[in-house]
């Protein structure tokens, strides 16, 4: 309890947000601070994400567009904004509370997920994206393990310890074990972070934003492939949780800028030997250079290991009591 209420003394105090008693600090981001807080009014948990108007990458806009397009969007697999303000010093974006915290995190605990727990995230994160393309309009444009957060906080069950290879040869003993998952049910996924994202279709007339008529040709074709950003970023997703590396990586950000614009990457032995080729045949349907050959979030839903059953079905979702 001493510990608890030294680091609550330590968080920031907001003027303007003495409805809310902050909790702890979630994580940060590139101009803001996301906390967990309760609203001492209804005495629900919240996510409060704060973002200082001094900072030298304050953008109005860019916060209004972010505030504007959550307002418009409401799906499962999305974080739901509840409430906007401002006050002199800050923005103020009240959101759902996802206390399961960051993909980013179980990839980090876990190493790698197995293709049934793989399937159970990434659809539900493509179902957040099919909700944004084609009802709303929007690109996400920053999806990454980062922004794609769990709630309520996931027990993912070791039933089956996975046998992961490794690559030293002198080792007498094959590989390691390493936590497996059992596959079954781990809760919902939210997808996060508008901050990127932008609006590409005008919602009631279904074509892009501002006079078509007037729009040149390379306008219109990068709106209607603007979408494929997200495609590409899905791929790169399902890539690592299913071994725990991404797919481009070099320690120089030149080397793997040409990396990803060649679509460079391979399913690396040993660590993929053992992964189906349904999976990598999604995988390399998402990793293509071509955008307008890359899939699209219904050609994604309708492939099949998308629609394949898992192992283990209907288990009770085991899931921690809130704090
Ligand atoms: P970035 O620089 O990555 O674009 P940002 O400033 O736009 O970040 P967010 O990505 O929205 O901020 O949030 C930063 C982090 O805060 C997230 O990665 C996540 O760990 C945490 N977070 C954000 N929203 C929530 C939420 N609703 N519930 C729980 N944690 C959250």
């Amino acid at each position: 309890v001493e510990a608890d209420n030294k680091r609550r003394s330590q968080l920031p105090h907001y003027p303007g947000l003495e409805r809310f008693e902050m909790i702890r600090k979630l994580g940060d981001g590139a101009f803001s601070n996301v906390f967990e807080a309760r609203d001492l009014k209804t005495g629900k948990k919240v996510a409060i994400k704060v973002a200082q108007k001094s900072h030298p990458n304050d953008k109005r806009a860019n916060i209004m567009k972010e505030v504007e397009i959550m307002r418009n969007v409401r799906h499962p697999n999305i974080v739901q904004l509840i409430h906007y303000m401002e006050t002199y010093d800050n923005y103020f974006l009240t959101l759902d509370l996802c206390q399961g915290g960051e993909l980013f995190h179980q990839i980090v605990k876990l190493t790698y997920f197995s293709e049934n727990l793989s399937r159970h995230v990434i659809t539900q994160v493509a179902l957040a994206v099919r909700h944004l393309h084609e009802e709303c309009g929007v690109v996400h444009r920053d999806i990454k393990p980062e922004n794609i957060l769990f709630d309520p906080i996931p027990i993912i069950p070791s039933k089956k310890r996975i046998y992961r290879p490794t690559d030293s040869a002198d080792k007498e003993d094959e590989g390691e074990f390493m936590p497996g998952i059992g596959g079954g049910g781990i809760g919902n996924i939210k997808l996060a972070d508008f901050g990127l994202s932008k609006v590409i279709w005008d919602n009631s007339t279904l074509t892009p934003c501002g006079t078509v008529g007037y729009t040149a040709p390379e306008i219109v074709t990068d709106q209607r492939y603007s979408k494929s950003v997200d495609m590409w970023a899905i791929g790169c997703v399902l890539y690592t949780i299913l071994c725990g590396f991404p797919p481009f990586y070099d320690n120089s950000i030149r080397a793997l800028t040409e990396k990803v614009a060649r679509g460079e990457y391979t399913f690396l032995s040993p660590w993929w030997d053992t992964i189906s080729d349904s999976v990598k045949d999604l995988i390399s349907h998402l990793l293509c250079v071509d955008a307008r050959k890359r899939y699209t979030i219904d050609q994604f839903l309708n492939h099949p290991w998308i629609k394949e059953e898992p192992f283990i079905r209907n288990d009770p979702m085991p899931v921690l009591p809130a704090k």
